[in-house]
């Protein structure tokens, strides 16, 4: 008879990732996660089956060989597991902290049938901070440069195309409207979920590549597209513009003081630092009472920033119910650690002013919901005759982002969507020869991994048409 082989033993729980405690977190804006220590990335990185048929990598937008950069950390090659994720991802150490993988790579792990998956994001990030603490080693690669391709806007789209771009040979330059790269990344995302450190770190990295970073150029108006390739010598060109435009409710007395989007919140906390203040001459007032208004990663920001910033008490007001939240499912259960409170089914209908313009309550609808709409969710329905009122000292908006129409109006030709965001094939190519667009720009507000991916198809597409031309 055959000998059959013993079924490997499966660990069904995760090892879990340190954490400052919630009461004290709660009052900083230091990272939250601490990070694998190297007995405990081994112990994690022992968890996976290393699978004939790996189901994880189908769920990577990167393709990242997953079972090999795991294999190399159990056998402690931290240097070449480091260097097998970086063949694929040139920004580990931010993906590792803020990608959605229970969406992705994790979702598709064959342990997660029987236990928890493997913590891919975690050991992702262990290796990218073994790295950073030995200091990052970067291949030359000052071959001479025969092309010149542009890349518009320094997040994550805009980075991975240009480091892969620059891997190929080519000369690359992005141009960012802001003084600071790295996008979201660096204005949106808080510092206790993705420090700036980290962000720059990775920035270097990819200008140690060859990239070379023009900050405050604001192309559509420093420059036009038609200008890069007409008069300034490029041959190719990637928009990663993002979605950067804040979505408001239209509802009356959203002008009030005291009611920000979003994205005007998260930029002074974070760009301008007010959370520091004096120290950073940015002053945010957060009243007792502050209301968020949204379900999605930025609501979750946004409220766990007022939270250390001295708020009484935070309440997210969402209009579906709590499965249908999208923020990461780490973020929701860290944000109710905290103590942030979450009233479901309800959205605002008005905000009531005092005599100083000030906004000092909301009233709300409750919802129920029906049938499912465009999305796939369940959409939600108002309940007549349910009104309530809030009291609030703050308000922030944080229901959607659209992208800027400074580059759709500024380039003849290029083709939009109704909604501002531009049209490409799978690819990332546009509707005019050389020039490639890829991220929220194309897709509308989506992830980090996601625009990355856009980025590295594209980087792709851009080489194969200057190989040609
Ligand atoms: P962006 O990151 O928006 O970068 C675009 C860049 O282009 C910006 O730097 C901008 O200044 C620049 N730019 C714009 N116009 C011009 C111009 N005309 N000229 C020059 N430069 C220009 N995703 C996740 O996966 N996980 C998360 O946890 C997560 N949390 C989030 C939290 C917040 C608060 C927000 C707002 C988003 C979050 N997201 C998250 C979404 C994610 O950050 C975005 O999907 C991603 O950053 C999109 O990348 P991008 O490169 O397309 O655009
Ligand atoms: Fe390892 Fe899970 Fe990928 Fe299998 S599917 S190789 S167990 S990470």
């Amino acid at each position: 008879m055959a000998e059959t082989k013993p079924k490997p033993k499966i660990q069904k729980e995760a090892v879990p990732i340190p954490k400052q405690k919630p009461e004290d977190r709660r009052n900083n804006f230091n990272e939250v996660a601490l990070g694998y220590t190297e007995k405990q990335a081994l112990a994690e990185a022992n968890r996976c089956l290393q699978c004939p048929k790996p189901q994880c990598i189908q769920g990577c937008p990167v393709e990242i060989e997953i079972p090999a950069f795991i294999k190399l950390i159990r056998e402690g090659k931290f240097e070449e597991a480091i260097k097998k994720l970086k063949d694929k991802n040139s920004l580990p150490a931010i993906c590792g902290r803020v990608c959605p993988q229970e969406e992705q790579c994790q979702k598709f792990c064959i342990v997660g049938k029987v236990g928890e998956p493997v913590s891919i994001g975690r050991l992702e990030r262990f290796v990218a901070d073994w790295e950073r603490a030995k200091g990052v080693k970067v291949s030359d690669n000052s071959s001479p440069k025969s092309k010149k391709v542009a890349i518009i806007g320094a997040g994550p789209a805009g980075l991975t195309a240009a480091a892969d771009l620059s891997k190929q040979g080519h000369k690359v330059v992005i141009f960012e409207a802001l003084h600071l790269p790295g996008g979201v990344l660096v204005y949106g995302i808080p510092e206790f979920r993705l420090p700036k450190s980290i962000v720059r770190a990775e920035v270097d990295y990819i200008e140690k590549l060859g990239v070379e970073l023009k900050l405050g150029y604001l192309i559509g108006r420093t420059h036009t597209i038609p200008e890069l390739l007409k008069e300034r010598g490029f041959d190719a060109v990637f928009i990663g513009t993002g979605a950067g435009l804040p979505a408001f409710m239209n509802v009356p007395g959203e002008n009030l003081g005291g009611i920000y989007s979003a994205n005007e919140f998260l930029i002074r906390v974070n760009l301008m630092k007010s959370y520091a203040f004096p120290a950073y001459d940015t002053p945010i007032r957060i009243g007792k009472h502050v209301v968020v208004i949204g379900g999605g990663n930025v609501a979750m920001d946004s409220a766990r920033s007022a939270l250390r910033l001295g708020a009484e008490q935070v309440c997210i007001v969402y209009r579906r119910s709590r499965e249908e939240l999208p923020a990461r499912k780490e973020e929701i259960e860290n944000a109710e650690e905290e103590g942030i409170l979450c009233k479901f089914l309800a959205a605002p209908t008005r905000f009531i002013g005092d005599e100083k313009g000030w906004v000092k309550a909301m009233e709300c609808i409750c919802m129920e919901l029906g049938p499912p709409d465009e999305s796939g969710r369940r959409r939600p329905v108002p309940v007549k005759g349910s009104e309530f009122v809030m009291d609030v000292d703050t308000v922030i908006v944080a229901i959607g982002r659209t992208p800027n129409p400074i580059i759709q109006s500024t380039t003849e030709g290029l083709a939009v969507t109704k909604w501002g965001t531009i049209v490409t094939d799978e690819n990332g190519k546009t509707s005019i020869a050389g020039v490639y667009a890829g991220g929220d720009i194309v897709t509308g507000e989506a992830t980090v991994i996601s625009a990355m991916g856009a980025g590295k198809k594209a980087a792709k597409a851009i080489h194969q048409y200057l190989m040609k031309t």
